[in-house]
């Protein structure tokens, strides 16, 4: 048996994660998977746990200046409600697990759980989202791409709690979205696909692309769409070939019980043909 926490406050909080080092729980879906036990058991938790998800200074959502603060302990269903979140994120949001799920599952602890296959960090990649981190010593924001290192692995520190989700609030003529799994419902991701795109006049102004569960994290090149942006549509075609040979490199998926490698990577780079030139053969 280990000790839990049920603190009143943040600060209460990160003073206990700073003394025992507590494992954060806000929703536990992804939590009582892990160290699940035989049936009647409790579970299997190897460290002290923290509850964090009725702290009222990680719930909310609200705007400050030209940027939109989700604080972590959100739930995927309050995500949903909101006219603020960018629609890319509601179109992952909405396909992820199931209603029952959705309402107390957080965005905290989708992108802290740094699964490949994580629904909400394709487009919060996309979107140039940042995370707030505090500990006792102070607080730090880390763009996105640096907190995640690989599957499951972050750089929180053992006294730090992720607070905030900052996203500048862009907004884009042209938003894609595709998850393949393998029904509707409760399927984890096979291959995600992000595509955001503005234009201007035949040019292309900003254009970002992201893919989700085809590489230890998200596949997003900076390099690529330095390669697009500026070019007009009806070039795009003349240069598919460097930019498809670009992304090919960086996909490198794996073989599992929910796909192949090889599906994976055909999906992928037909869903970014299909995004860049309208067609996907
Ligand atoms: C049936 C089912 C279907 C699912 N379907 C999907 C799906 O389609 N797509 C998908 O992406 N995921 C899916 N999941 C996984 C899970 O629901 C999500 O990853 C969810 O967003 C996790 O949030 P949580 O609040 O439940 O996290 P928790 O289980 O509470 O925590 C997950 C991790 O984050 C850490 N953590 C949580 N909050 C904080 C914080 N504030 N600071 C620091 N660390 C924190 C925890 O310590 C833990 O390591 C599914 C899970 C189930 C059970």
């Amino acid at each position: 048996m280990v000790n839990a926490y049920r603190p009143s406050t943040i600060d209460e909080a990160l003073r206990i994660r700073n003394e025992t080092k507590a494992l954060p729980l806000a929703g536990g879906t992804d939590l009582m998977v892990r160290y699940k036990n035989w049936a009647g058991l409790p579970p299997k938790f190897s460290q002290p746990v923290m509850f964090v998800a009725h702290l009222h200074e990680l719930k909310g959502i609200e705007v400050e200046g030209d940027e939109l603060i989700i604080r972590s302990a959100t739930t995927l269903t309050e995500l949903l409600k909101d006219g603020r979140v960018p629609e890319v994120l509601k179109l992952a949001v909405k396909e992820m697990a199931s209603p029952l799920v959705r309402n107390i599952a957080t965005i905290g602890g989708n992108i802290c759980n740094a699964s490949p296959a994580g629904d909400t960090l394709p487009p919060l990649y996309a979107l140039d989202a940042k995370v707030v981190l505090r500990s006792v010593e102070g607080e730090r924001t880390v763009p996105i791409e640096d907190f995640i290192t690989g599957p499951g692995q972050t750089v929180l520190k053992e006294n730090e709690i992720l607070c905030e989700i900052r996203i500048p609030m862009d907004e884009f003529d042209s938003i894609f979205y595709r998850k393949v799994g393998t029904r509707r419902a409760n399927a984890l991701s096979k291959v995600s696909f992000v595509g955001l795109k503005n234009l201007q006049g035949d040019r292309i102004d900003d254009i970002r692309i992201a893919f989700g569960a085809v590489a230890p994290t998200v596949v997003r090149s900076r390099d690529a769409e330095k390669m697009l942006k500026g070019i007009k549509i009806d070039e795009i075609e003349q240069i598919y070939p460097s930019i498809e040979a670009k992304y090919a490199e960086l996909i490198r998926p794996i073989d599992d019980q929910r796909s192949t490698a090889e599906y994976r990577k055909i999906v992928s780079l037909r869903l970014l043909r299909f995004f860049l030139l309208g067609k996907a053969d």
